[in-house]
């Protein structure tokens, strides 16, 4: 059977698998692949998955159910990212019209792989972790001409006794120091401002070239490059988040005054069974380091609640945790037992009904901290890299270097997105403010 090489792709959870989406599209297009906005129009099918919680690996069974039958007929249907890691060929069994599971190690092989679906081959893999080096492709296709994903560093090496990311991305990898440079440049002369650079635990880069740089150095490197006005960076693993870090903020006004920085719980006690290899004080002198920088940092967090274990006590010390810090805002999660991984084996499970109470309170104070942060903001000048237009509100949309997204409105009718605007701050709410442009 001739499959037409047009292509659908979706992309489920983070901004790593954002950005893998983004070189997997570059890839298929090198290879003379069109790609298609519906299922209904594509040869081929790509779902790249997360597998960080069970809701997240249950979406892409549920779209691989619509097209078991009539649906599916003739298309080609891919498993791509952490769950194909995760499941490996367990998900021929559960979804047979799936031809290609390849986790993200193995996407340098693509253009390999693709040759075996044309020749018309049913059950391909790409499971291996057999790269030591990081993913890197000339052909990433990228839709922001203004603001740009790059990948320092992939896999961990942490074993958080929570999380399946060991399993799914495999060990660390960074990336030469002259790749990344190299790769910043390009972006800066084609008109890129903004530059993210990611990796499951961005604090731990080692430079693999004799030139030998830790992160610190890099990203002050990075936001000394001409035309790069914003430099950000995710995500930070407490225990490697050192003070040069910070001084590169303090020193060079191209790094974004935000910092992300998961603490998951607030509780020692539950910290030391998720095994995340740091101490609340200890924590808490990072933060310290930040709250004393001469630039004013947003600190934004993670927190899990109801790990196995985690008392009342342990859950209050969250929440006074969150109170002590006065995060600019939080992802906040329900624990989510996840295959391999070490706290399966722990006991006390909590209550799915006394997760969700816990978490809904957590989600209450948090919110309010950010509505006082916010409108401590008002009267204030901020400057955004602009984003969209919302036609239907009428207002602009952009980010302030600290992250916090801005709506305003502007008096003319010029093209805004990718420009830098001062605005003048008129209204705050706990997840945005709203503005004045000057
Ligand atoms: N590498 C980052 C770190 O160490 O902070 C984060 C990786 S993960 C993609 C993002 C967040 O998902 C974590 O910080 C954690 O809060 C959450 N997460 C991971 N595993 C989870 C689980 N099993 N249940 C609930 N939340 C989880
Ligand atoms: Fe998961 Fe921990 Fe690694 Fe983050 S540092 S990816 S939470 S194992």
């Amino acid at each position: 059977m001739q499959v037409e090489k047009t292509f659908y792709i979706e992309t489920f959870g983070c901004q790593m698998n954002a950005h893998d989406s983004e070189k997997v599209v570059g890839t298929l297009i090198q290879q003379g692949y069109r790609q298609v906005e519906t299922v209904e129009e594509a040869g081929y099918v790509f779902y790249n998955t997360c597998s960080i919680r069970d809701k997240a690996e249950q979406k892409v069974f549920n779209r691989l159910q619509h097209f078991k039958k009539d649906a599916g007929r003739g298309k080609v249907f891919a498993v791509i990212g952490c769950v194909a890691q995760q499941e490996g060929e367990k998900i021929f069994d559960r979804a047979p019209h799936v031809s290609l599971v390849a986790g993200s190690a193995s996407y340098a092989k693509l253009p390999q792989m693709l040759i075996q679906l044309e020749a018309g081959a049913k059950r391909v893999t790409g499971l291996k972790f057999d790269s030591d080096e990081a993913f890197d492709t000339p052909f990433t296709r990228r839709d922001n001409p203004h603001r740009a994903y790059i990948t320092i560093i992939e896999g961990c090496d942490k074993s958080c006794a929570y999380c399946v990311v060991p399993f799914t991305r495999g060990p660390e990898r960074s990336r030469t120091s002259a790749s990344v440079i190299d790769e910043a440049r390009r972006l800066a002369d084609s008109g890129t401002t903004e530059i993210q650079l990611l990796g499951q635990n961005v604090n731990s880069y080692r430079d693999p070239s004799a030139t030998g740089w830790d992160f610190a150095t890099l990203l002050d490197q990075v936001g000394g490059i001409p035309g790069i006005r914003r430099v950000r960076f995710t995500t930070s693993h407490p225990r490697d988040f050192v003070k040069p870090i910070i001084d590169a903020i303090d020193s060079n006004p191209n790094l974004c005054n935000h910092v992300h920085l998961p603490v998951q719980s607030g509780s020692t006690r539950v910290l030391d069974a998720m095994q995340r290899l740091y101490t609340r004080d200890q924590y808490m002198e990072r933060i310290a380091w930040m709250k004393n920088a001469r630039r004013q940092i947003a600190i934004t967090s993670d927190i899990i609640v109801g790990f196995p274990g985690e008392t009342e006590r342990d859950f209050e010390e969250t929440l006074d945790l969150l109170d002590e810090v006065q995060y600019d805002s939080i992802f906040s999660f329900k624990y989510s037992q996840r295959p391999n991984t070490a706290a399966l084996q722990l006991h006390d499970h909590i209550p799915e009904e006394e997760k969700s109470r816990r978490l809904t309170i957590v989600q209450e104070r948090q919110r309010a901290i950010q509505l006082r942060q916010s409108s401590a903001l008002v009267g204030e000048v901020e400057e955004v890299n602009v984003e969209s237009f919302n036609s239907a509100i009428g207002q602009w949309m952009g980010r302030t270097s600290r992250n916090r997204t801005l709506n305003f409105t502007h008096s003319s009718d010029e093209q805004l997105t990718g420009k830098y605007v001062r605005i003048l701050v008129t209204r705050a709410g706990p997840a945005s403010l709203v503005g004045q442009s000057l």
